[in-house]
């Protein structure tokens, strides 16, 4: 038989396959307990909006329909939320898919890539996919080092990824310190600002990509219905961008990549401000209840403005991953982003943080 590993692309050869939460389901059949918590995957512990619900719940009738493959409504709705054009919204089976249409519309072999040690997983998923080479530039503090990332920028970069705030390391960047880098950042580099936990961050300093998007026609900003709003599970986010940028990513998307309960669902979500105000203002009070408790348990981690918290646990962290999951406890092995003493653990439900802070004590001993 052919070798069809050593016969796909050069980038493929190199990629390893994106490492998800392990599901409840999963560690239920491994270890024939129920009553887990799950705190891997950054998901609102309210689940979804009742609001959304009933969305979905009634777009259910028109399944056997296609979508509206230009997502009309949900744009519409976006686009007077956020102050801009519809067209410059550009809808995705996820924003990980708008972060690949950003790949395949512009990078060729070869092309590089920038961002930052310890950032999300699929920036050099997506780069490498599309065999162009990422470039990873050390973080400081674990966060991004902007004017690093600025000083790797090359001829051959097509397009630099910041997250704000980062996964897995809840870092974030100022509005003074993007404001300096989108000034100098060459005008045909494209910068993805990717702010899929923009609706949870409460720091006054915090930026928003949109209002930076009329004076810099290289950005894109990414956001998503998955955390904040509690949709991971039916695959919606987008980007906002300027009008000829939005024109390449509806060139290489797929037509209908954004399913009709997603557009539904979102477009209810949106709307439902009070559950997205509560989601907030749990997340910021189980920030302080698990950065409290990881202190008083000797551990050092990382502040975070997202809904999740790495944590050092001192040592090699797999043991106490492994050990927490006999407790019935997922939380998130990050020895892939380049810290393999850490363990990231999601804002959950007040009980479900205090259960994580029970069983880690008692894993450590
Ligand atoms: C969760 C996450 C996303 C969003 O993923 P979806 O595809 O919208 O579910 C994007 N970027 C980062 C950094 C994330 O952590």
């Amino acid at each position: 038989m052919a070798d069809f590993i050593a016969l796909s692309t050069a980038g493929v050869q190199q990629l390893k396959p994106y490492q998800p939460g392990k599901p409840i389901e999963e560690l239920e059949r491994e270890l024939g307990i129920s009553n887990i918590v799950k705190l891997a995957s950054n998901e609102n512990p309210l689940g979804p909006s009742p609001k959304a619900m009933a969305a979905a719940r009634a777009a259910l009738d028109n399944m056997h329909r296609y979508p509206d493959g230009s997502g009309y409504r949900l744009k519409a709705a976006l686009a007077e939320r956020l102050g801009v054009r519809a067209a410059q919204i550009s809808l995705g089976n996820g924003s990980n898919d708008v972060l690949e249409l950003v790949a395949r519309g512009w990078l060729c072999a070869d092309d590089e890539v920038v961002f930052s040690q310890h950032a999300f997983a699929v920036y050099p998923l997506v780069t490498m996919a599309c065999s162009a080479r990422p470039l990873p530039v050390p973080a400081k503090n674990y966060g991004h080092d902007l004017e690093a990332m600025l000083a790797a920028i090359t001829e051959r970069t097509r397009i630099v990824f910041i997250a704000n705030p980062n996964n897995p390391t809840g870092t974030w960047v100022t509005a003074s310190a993007l404001d300096r880098f989108l000034a100098r950042v060459p005008k045909d580099v494209l910068v993805v600002l990717d702010e899929a936990y923009y609706e949870y961050v409460e720091e006054s300093a915090y930026p928003n990509g949109v209002t930076r998007l009329a004076a810099h026609p290289n950005l894109i900003v990414a956001r998503t219905f998955s955390k904040a709003y509690g949709l991971s599970g039916l695959r919606v986010g987008y980007s906002v961008s300027s009008l000829d940028v939005a024109e390449v990513l509806n060139r290489v998307r797929q037509p209908f990549n954004c399913n009709s309960l997603a557009l539904a669902a979102a477009e209810a979500a949106l709307d439902d401000v009070d559950f997205l105000e509560h989601s907030r203002d749990l997340n910021t009070s189980g920030l302080a209840q698990v950065a409290e408790g990881l202190e008083q348990l000797g551990l050092s981690y990382i502040p975070s403005v997202a809904n999740f918290i790495a944590f050092d646990c001192g040592r090699e962290a797999m043991p106490i991953y492994e050990a927490l999951l006999r407790e019935g406890v997922i939380v998130r092995p990050i020895a892939a982003y380049g810290m393999p003493d850490h363990l990231r653990v999601s804002i959950g439900l007040p009980e479900e943080n205090e259960r994580f802070l029970e069983a880690l004590g008692e894993v450590l001993g």
